[in-house]
């Protein structure tokens, strides 16, 4: 499994397109899996991560719950599942597989999100602002979303150039 992880995959690569497939084993594979994301997450300075960001087309994400204040705060988000969602805001996001590309994006404020721990544990939570950010941006990434399609057309536009250097892997 460690091998497979090597690097972070960006923009243009065909598996952060591909929708992912819901974890149905958790076992030691899985909690290794994970802790590699995590350590990835923190290499790469993330607050959040994605499996497909690393090669894996498979409903698990990782976030940094301090947005890089401490290690200690980590969430694990497998299978996770948005239930309700409230009120609209804009807020600035980047992503490790769009290294370079900072732009404004609308999403709902307020999100409830069902999700299994790890363990296999279900749990429910309610949550806004940066969090509520960050895991919807993650969980865009496990239907091969990614946030530049969620910008309007005409800075689509703009940035057709930056995407088509990050997709030829030339440095941005
Ligand atoms: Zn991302």
């Amino acid at each position: 499994m460690n091998d497979i992880i090597e690097k972070v995959r960006v923009y243009g690569d065909p598996v952060l397109r591909k929708k992912t497939d819901p974890v149905t084993v958790f076992d030691k594979e899985l909690s290794e899996l994970v802790e590699n994301m995590v350590d990835i997450m923190f290499e790469y300075k993330g607050i959040g991560l994605a499996a497909p960001q690393v090669g894996i087309s498979e409903k698990i994400i990782t976030i940094d719950a301090s947005f890089g204040e401490s290690v200690d705060d980590i969430m694990v988000l497998i299978n996770p599942e948005i239930l309700h969602v409230e009120g609209e805001v804009s807020m600035e996001e980047g992503c490790l597989s769009v290294p370079g590309v900072w732009e404004e994006v609308v999403r709902p404020e307020k999100v409830t999100v069902h999700y299994t721990d790890v363990n296999g544990e279900e749990h429910k939570i309610d949550t806004d602002g940066m969090l509520a950010r960050v895991i919807q941006h993650e969980i865009d990434h496990l239907e091969g979303i990614l946030f530049v399609d969620r910008i309007s057309s005409v800075k689509r536009t703009f940035l057709a150039k930056t995407l088509k250097s990050i997709a030829e892997g030339e440095t941005v």
